[in-house]
């Protein structure tokens, strides 16, 4: 079969790799598509430099094959099933994944190719092998969707943690893909209303088509869209923190959800925390039940025409350094590589 190997920045190949074997509790799973992420547009630019390696973490596909362990096993996938795929590892040993935060395993990440390079995901392939328990059943979904399992599992992880009820007042700074996430999610979770606040126009645009309450500008957002109880920062830009903290009413939650520069640091009022009950928090990845959340909101078709939004191309694997490219030099949604 093959796999896409990044060797150094803007360069990737398509190595053949030998079948996988399917151990007895895993699931055979033929790649419909893979979504390029933060992960796979650093390495590709040469933010992240580590080569060769083999990206691909947002796979959904066909189960072609089932592990003696698991096959008929009652709420297991079953050949011929369209499933999203969870390819983080989790040890289940650490301290964290004994507290039941298993998106905090302190394991390193990632596996290897029959070469030794490494894989964050390998899901830039004709096939991938995948413990049972991690590949969860997405119905009659188009596979485009199937393959958002992964960010749309971050988005319920975030909005699990930030507590958000039906009927709160939620605004999200960035509307990149995950704030569309975000506002699809919380609308979905019966919040009163969503508002998105980014600096690009032809953005805030969109996300008013796809059913934001109200949209603006950082510095314009208290006006616009009064207080809240949840904010989500979906894009750690310097002052995100801030806006946010000013946006959140009495007893609200400000949720940290997108990536922060390392060497970042702000002031916050501790008075006003206190008297005002605020809260800020941070999220950062997913863990089973979110996963489960995500595969059932996807198979039910309740999100369809947000996730139909935020496809912006799908490439055949053949194409995949095209595809690499329109992700990386652009801003797009979400761009899938795989089948076809
Ligand atoms: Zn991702
Ligand atoms: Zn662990």
């Amino acid at each position: 079969m093959r796999v896409a190997v990044v060797t150094a920045p803007e360069v990737v190949e398509l190595r053949a790799e030998p079948a996988p074997s399917v151990g007895p509790d895993e699931v055979l799973v033929e790649v419909g598509a893979c979504g390029l992420c933060t992960m796979e547009r650093r390495l590709y630019l040469g933010e992240k430099r580590f080569y060769p390696v083999a990206p691909g973490h947002e796979v959904a596909g066909r189960v072609a094959g089932v592990g003696d362990a698991v096959a008929g096993l009652a709420g297991s996938p079953r050949v011929g099933d369209t499933v999203t795929v969870d390819l983080l590892t989790r040890c289940g040993t650490c301290a964290s994944c004994r507290r039941g935060r298993s998106a905090l395993c302190k394991r390193p990440q990632g596996g290897a190719l029959s070469d030794g390079t490494v894989s964050f995901g390998a899901g830039l392939a004709d096939s991938v092998v995948v413990k049972a328990s991690q590949a969860y059943v997405t119905g009659r979904a188009p596979i485009e969707h199937a393959a958002m399992g992964e960010p749309v599992a971050c988005v319920v992880h975030s909005l699990r943690l930030g507590g958000l009820r039906a009927g709160d007042r939620v605004a999200v700074i960035g509307a990149g893909y995950m704030g569309r996430l975000h506002l699809a999610l919380a609308r979905q979770a019966g919040a009163e209303s969503v508002g998105m606040i980014d600096v690009s126009t032809g953005r805030l645009a969109e996300a008013e088509a796809a059913g934001a309450a109200w949209t603006a500008s950082p510095g314009e957002a208290v006006e616009r869209g009064g207080k809240q109880d949840l904010v989500f920062v979906t894009a750690g830009a310097p002052g995100a923190l801030e806006t946010a903290v000013s946006l959140c009413d009495d007893g609200g939650t400000v949720v940290l959800y997108g990536a922060f520069a390392k060497d970042l640091s702000v002031e916050v009022s501790p008075d006003a925390i206190h008297h005002h009950e605020l809260s800020i928090i941070g999220v950062y990845s997913q863990e089973p039940e979110d996963w489960r959340r995500a595969a059932a909101l996807i198979a039910s078709g309740v999100l369809a025409a947000d996730l139909d939004a935020l496809v912006t191309a799908r490439f055949a694997l053949d194409d995949v350094a095209e595809a690499l490219k329109l992700a990386a030099t652009t801003p797009v949604y979400r761009v899938l590589v795989g089948g076809r």
